[in-house]
């Protein structure tokens, strides 16, 4: 007897807007002033009305085109009922039973090495306003709970999957892949950690039983997943609860109502929290305050042009045409558009997609991270950058020579001065890094320093073979930038 994990996901995206999706408030995550970005709309006080923000519809169409899914001509709002201190009007202005996208999928890759894809259905994606966030002090010295607002009227996209991942590790990837897409969109910065991507999960097993019949478990709804590991840690233990708990009760889908249940990320296991409500329970109404939303074909495709590359085809087309690994070809691409386009031109320009690559996800991406900045406010510009590392494959300066270089470089940025592509052949040859090609310019040197080393020359005709190393730095520091290889050849060579 065995079973199959059956999953679906629901995901909560939070949208990259200026300000919430039916007031003028700030969209900001500000967790250390709370309750300051909040007005009369968001606070649900009486006679106060809301407006659509019209960037928000546009971000959310955007993500759902770029999910495959068919945009509605006609959508409206929805007013979702319960009560909880985040939710000061008591409803969630959501969408039910027309939502603005359905029907679509995404392709995960479900296998690095082989490259196996699977598609992965989407039911639906809608427009939903977030609730504030109720902080409980269970440790410190206030012991109390408190209700932060901030966040109340945020705008979320929902996007719902079929039950089509078939392990946790489906799942995770899934998530994963999602949130590529969405980075690459621009539509949200995706921080799990702050909230941005939200998940919970749906989940059962089929059993396939020894007599040939597969039966169904009851579904649980685990809430409030934040990281892909939980992701992926709470679906493998709930299916194992799962299967022990058909075994012991042998209750199956349908028997038993859906159930909502909590991850405990400290101790690792599921625990039930309460009945999942049911649609009804909700009171769903149409919002009689907000105007239905129309859109044209002509405005869909006017948008559809924003989309761009998907990740997916960027990552493919990188290890292509720049003969990178997969896994290079991902670093770049996941830290966004803007420093992929700056990889690619560094590429374009030096003529070695692998130099370029460990130079920009090395060196770069160490600076930034220290300076605590993006790719666009970089000092060393993309062409700069290709610029210098040409050089070493004309074999113009060394790879420790353009290190110089680009140290230089950023000390001369962080000094006020601007830097310039010229700049690079500037320091070049302040500095002296040139690597001398002229062999005779070369051999001259090395004689003068055999010529001074008698001793030295003496112990390694003897068999000395450490002796050479110090002949070697002698003529390296006399011409600046040489290859040590070709200089130890021609010292061997005229020893010989
Ligand atoms: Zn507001
Ligand atoms: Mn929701």
């Amino acid at each position: 007897m065995n079973y199959t994990t059956v999953v679906g996901l629901e995901v909560h995206v939070q949208l990259q807007t200026a300000t919430k999706l039916f007031c003028g408030c700030l969209n900001k995550f500000n967790p250390d002033n709370p309750n300051v970005q909040t007005c009369p709309v968001c606070l649900g006080l009486p006679g106060a009305l809301p407006v659509m923000n019209r960037r928000a519809y546009e971000l959310a169409v955007k993500t759902a085109i770029a999910l495959n899914c068919n945009i509605a001509e006609f959508t409206k709002w929805d007013r979702k009922q319960y009560y909880y201190p985040d939710l000061p009007k008591a409803y969630q202005i959501s969408q039910y039973d027309l939502p603005f996208s359905s029907d679509g999928w995404l392709e995960i890759e479900i296998d690095d090495e082989t490259g196996e894809t699977k598609r992965i259905g989407i039911i639906r994606a809608h427009l939903e306003e977030d609730a504030g966030k109720n902080i409980h002090d269970e440790t410190g010295g206030n012991r109390d709970s408190r209700v932060d607002l901030n966040r109340c009227g945020t705008p979320l996209v929902e996007i719902v999957s079929q039950p089509d991942l078939s392990s946790a590790e489906e799942a995770r990837i899934y998530l994963e892949d999602l949130r590529r897409l969405l980075k690459s969109l621009e539509v949200s910065d995706c921080n799990m950690q702050e909230g941005s991507l939200r998940c919970d999960a749906n989940v059962n097993i089929h059993v396939h039983t020894d007599d040939g019949k597969t039966i169904a478990t009851p579904l649980v709804e685990i809430k409030n997943l934040n990281s892909f590991r939980n992701v992926e840690m709470a679906i493998e233990y709930e299916a194992v609860r799962q299967f022990q708990e058909w075994q012991e009760t042998g209750k199956t889908f349908g028997e038993v109502l859906k159930r909502t249940f909590g991850w405990n990320a400290d101790r690792g296991f599921t625990f039930e929290q309460r009945m999942k409500e049911e649609a009804s329970d909700y009171r769903y109404f149409p919002d009689p305050d907000l105007m239905p939303v129309t859109i044209t074909s002509e405005q869909v495709g006017a948008i559809q042009q924003t989309v761009g590359e998907s990740p997916v085809d960027m990552r493919k087309r990188f290890q292509e045409a720049y003969e990178l690994s997969r896994y290079d070809a991902s670093v770049i691409i996941d830290q966004g558009k803007s420093f992929s386009r700056y990889f690619e031109s560094v590429g374009k320009k030096c003529g070695n997609g692998k130099s370029a690559a460990n130079w920009t996800t090395q060196d770069v991406l160490r600076e930034l991270n220290e300076r605590k900045i993006e790719i666009e406010l970089f000092p060393v510009t993309d062409e700069t950058l290709g610029i210098l590392l040409h050089k070493i494959e004309l074999d113009e300066i060394t790879v420790k020579s353009a290190r110089e270089v680009f140290e230089i470089l950023l000390a001369e940025a962080d000094a006020g001065k601007s830097v310039t592509p010229a700049r690079v052949d500037a320091i070049i040859d302040e500095k002296n890094l040139r690597i001398v090609s002229d062999t005779g310019e070369l051999e001259k040197i090395i004689n003068e320093v055999l010529r001074k080393n008698e001793q030295i020359v003496a112990d390694f005709r003897g068999g000395k073979q450490g002796a050479i190393g110090p002949l070697i730095g002698q003529v390296m520091r006399q011409v600046g930038a040489a290859d040590a290889k070709v200089v130890r050849e021609i010292i061997v060579r005229k020893i010989d």
